[in-house]
């Protein structure tokens, strides 16, 4: 835990962390190592893994990086804070991520942007782009990270690490700040597909009590299966990933890595993802539309941040809110607010619906020609800091990501060599519902 804290202060600059409290860091060391010295320690003991700030926690303020929740302490953790403390793993601190886990860039920050170590010029990604630059910067060997629509695959993609989101109920949603409840997702974020299995086997596990969607199936020991040689693995190619909007260097690196996957026995198979540019459409009318929702807890009332001066409760919640959300999120508000609106619910919000059970079933008929799906995580490798001005392009770079997460199906990034700039370049595996146990193993016999 020194170790790192000692890097975290080095590499300030980076932006990786919102929130520090060496002492309470060092207070959950000392109790590691009473285990330790007792000879009781659980599976992840004394192991330092920081949080994105979108997971509450006692022992640290909780913001979600937003000025909305500026100073906020949450009175409970959330339940995948507490699994992970429960085996032994000891907080460093709160990651940075956009307001909200709303971006693709780390760039909505309301406190400070994240910048890519490999590149300071660039992006680390979004919206766990805190997590992403930290384990990459080594100022944790680990994170936690969520992903509602890719937030924790194309940050891992950017920075060259390995994550996973998995099947959608798989971790509890208990405690983290909710964006779109139909698609957020908890996940780790580490060096090697074998760090995350560890992680993400304590990260998940049925908590119906606290969370209505979370599955009620025992846990699994995701590491249970690593090393399962690939023969015979059908690996399903769909060419809609691998169109005209993909880079050069990406497609170069994705291919290479194919390849490797061939030489160890798997097969690729051409499969078709038909609705695959919908999937855009439907999750910016369904993610805002959700958000809006989730949103309308902040009035100023409960909890967070409230407005000083104010004529009646009306003026209250109106300039507590214009003063608490950054641009992005009251746009995401607006539009939701719009597509579930009386007279545009039918022709927006509906016909989303409609056309993500389409997208969920094109996987199901991709899934019975091959056993997982390869592609591109992101189009291209990370951007510049002053890219992507419209937040529109933010929106269609998330083309590859979006799919699976309307589907709830689990899905990785795995480092996959450079492409432009000497950047990382990640491949995206997809697997069927609950097949994350699979995604690790390959993701591992590639590293
Ligand atoms: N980039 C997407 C968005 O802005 C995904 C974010 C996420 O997964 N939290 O909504």
């Amino acid at each position: 835990a020194r170790h790192f804290l000692a890097r975290m202060r080095q590499h300030e600059a980076l932006g990786a962390f919102l929130s520090v409290d060496e002492e309470a860091t060092l207070a959950q060391a000392r109790a590691a190592d009473a285990l330790l010295a007792r000879g009781q320690a659980p599976a992840l003991a004394g192991v330092p893994i920081a949080h994105k700030d979108i997971f509450v926690t006692r022992d640290w303020p909780t913001t979600a990086a937003s000025k909305m929740l500026e100073g906020y302490r949450s009175p409970f953790d959330a339940t995948v804070v507490s699994r992970l403390k429960d085996a032994g793993a000891v907080c460093l601190g709160k990651l940075n991520c956009d307001e909200f886990a709303m971006g693709s860039a780390n760039r909505n920050s309301a406190y400070q942007p994240a910048l890519n170590p490999w590149n300071t010029q660039r992006v680390p990604g979004g919206s766990s782009g805190g997590s992403a630059a930290a384990v990459a910067a080594g100022l944790a060997p680990a994170a936690t990270g969520t992903d509602t629509g890719g937030s924790i695959r194309q940050p891992a993609s950017f920075c060259g690490i390995t994550g996973i989101k998995p099947t959608y109920g798989r971790a509890s949603r208990y405690g983290m700040i909710a964006f779109a409840s139909s698609l957020d997702q908890a996940g780790p974020m580490a060096r090697t597909a074998e760090d995350c299995a560890l992680l993400l086997t304590h990260m998940c596990g049925p908590d119906v009590e606290h969370d209505s969607t979370s599955l009620d199936m025992p846990a699994e020991d995701f590491t249970q299966s690593l090393g399962a040689p690939l023969k015979g693995l059908r690996i399903g190619i769909p060419k809609e990933f691998f169109g005209d909007g993909l880079a050069d260097g990406v497609r170069q690196a994705l291919n290479a890595a194919l390849k490797e996957f061939e030489r160890q026995g798997a097969a690729l198979v051409p499969v078709s993802l038909p609705r695959t540019e919908l999937a855009i459409p439907v999750y910016y009318i369904i993610a805002p539309a959700e958000a809006s929702s989730n949103l309308s807890r902040y009035d100023g009332v409960k909890f967070g941040h409230r407005a000083k001066d104010y004529a009646d409760l009306e003026d209250m919640y109106k300039r507590t809110r214009a003063e608490g959300f950054g641009p992005e999120v009251k746009r995401r508000i607006m539009i939701g607010a719009y597509v579930l609106s009386h007279g545009y619910y039918d022709a927006y919000y509906l016909q989303a619906q409609k056309v993500r059970r389409m997208i969920a079933d094109d996987f199901q008929q991709a899934f019975r020609d091959c056993d997982l799906i390869a592609g591109p995580v992101a189009p291209t490798t990370a951007w510049a800091l002053g890219a992507h001005q419209d937040p529109l392009a933010d929106y269609l770079a998330d083309i590859y990501t979006l799919p699976a997460s309307l589907a709830g199906l689990p899905a990785m990034s795995v480092p996959a060599g450079f492409g432009a700039h000497g950047l990382p370049v990640g491949l995206q595996l997809i697997g069927n519902y609950l097949q994350e146990a699979r995604l690790l193993n390959v993701a591992h016999r590639f590293q």
